[in-house]
């Protein structure tokens, strides 16, 4: 079970969100059978989608994180929403290069990409959802979060993600933190937070030596007087059913659904973000053929 907390200054000034997806990153890995490099990359927007998903505010809120920036891995997207769900798939799961010779880490940017775009979908179940792009800077995710949050939402923003992936390619430690200043934004809490991130560890080495959410979003306000604001579970979880296929199928359209009802004696349709299988035979199909003439 993943664990999402979110601190706050004294004077409200600046808010951390602090997680350990760790979990989360694991069976992300089990599902799709990922690389360690693209464990690392999905890994680390899954985690940042969690933590942005924590700063919506109403029930029914969701947020997609989707990015590509022509890599190997192709799209990665990952749906959240504000208590802690997250999912994620990407095209390729398998993409994966030799580690970076500049610095020995997992070559994320490069699978990733650089030429293309971040792009943050807000449902706040409006009319239309909101709809944030900015380009890619380095397609090592954290910096992109960042820019993204300058940019599109002029928030100063910190943002560190980190996945740490053991020999076996299961996920050691997984997490990262956000801090964010509150407008009007005071300026000695900008001084304070810039000698924090200094002081800071790597996630992954900070979760390696038994710091909790609750201790590194703390650490991230040090100076400001911060205080645990809240605090909940994180799942990679998948609302996918049944329904919800038989909606997707339905808009595949009178023509493509007598095809495969007359190819097929079972359709069998894979969710791509948890793998479930869901099993239509011919008959079923045609059922859902008679609801769109209907
Ligand atoms: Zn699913």
């Amino acid at each position: 079970m993943g664990r999402i907390v979110r601190a706050l200054s004294d004077d409200g000034s600046a808010l951390c969100t602090a997680i350990d997806t760790t979990d989360i990153v694991n069976e992300l890995h089990r599902i799709h059978g990922t690389s360690a490099t693209a464990s690392a990359a999905a890994g680390r927007l899954a985690t940042a989608a969690c933590m942005m998903g924590a700063l919506m505010k109403n029930e029914g809120d969701r947020l997609t994180l989707r990015i590509n920036g022509g890599g190997s891995i192709g799209t990665i997207t990952t749906v959240s929403d504000c208590w802690g769900n997250v999912k994620c798939c990407m095209d390729n799961p398998f993409a994966d290069l030799p580690l970076n010779e500049k610095n020995g880490k997992l070559n994320v940017g490069g699978i990733v990409g650089t030429d293309g775009y971040l792009a943050v979908i807000k449902d706040l179940g409006l009319k239309e959802p909101y709809m944030g792009q900015i380009p890619i800077v380095s397609g090592e995710i954290a910096l992109d979060i960042t820019q993204y949050y300058a940019v599109s939402e002029q928030i100063p923003t910190v943002c560190a993600l980190g996945v740490l992936v053991d020999t076996d390619l299961t996920i050691k430690r997984a997490g990262g933190y956000i801090i964010q200043l509150v407008p009007p934004v005071n300026e000695a809490a900008i001084d304070f937070i810039e000698e924090n991130i200094k002081d800071m560890q790597s996630v992954t080495n900070m979760l390696e030596a038994g710091m909790t959410p609750d201790e590194i979003a703390l650490k991230g306000l040090h100076g400001l007087g911060g205080e645990i604001l809240d605090s909940w579970d994180a799942v990679y979880g998948c609302d996918c059913s049944r329904e919800r296929t038989e909606k997707v199928l339905i808009a595949l359209g009178k023509k493509e659904l007598t095809r495969l009802a007359d190819e097929e004696p079972v359709t069998e349709v894979c969710c791509h973000f948890c793998d479930k299988k869901y099993e239509f035979t011919s008959e079923e199909l045609k059922e859902l053929i008679n609801q769109i003439q209907s």
